[in-house]
């Protein structure tokens, strides 16, 4: 059986190194003000990690630009987040 993790696989990536297109605007605002950090749990390709200091950073190379975290966060907007550019971002494979 086909696992999450396998169908994840298949998408391909093409990564802006230039331009991130989602960014934290303030990291200690997730550490310390934050009362949910949701973004942890509801991100389908866990682009959100928490380190031991609490800091909360996005690493968008495997974003499938769904826009979950750019609702959760859209009361606190600590995030920035825009579509890739032409030509990067997710491209999703079917078979
Ligand atoms: Fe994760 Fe969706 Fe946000 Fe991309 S847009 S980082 S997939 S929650």
């Amino acid at each position: 059986m086909m696992t999450v993790e396998d169908k994840l696989h298949r998408n391909r990536y093409r990564v802006d190194e230039q331009r991130p297109h989602i960014r934290i605007v303030n990291p200690e605002f997730c550490r310390d003000e934050c009362e949910h950090q949701s973004c942890l749990t509801v991100c389908p390709a866990g682009a959100y990690t928490r380190d031991e200091d609490g800091i909360v950073a996005v690493a968008t190379d495997g974003c499938l630009e769904c826009g979950s975290c750019r609702i959760l966060c859209a009361d606190d907007g600590n995030l920035v987040w825009d579509w890739p550019r032409g030509g990067y971002g997710v491209l999703y494979k079917f078979g």
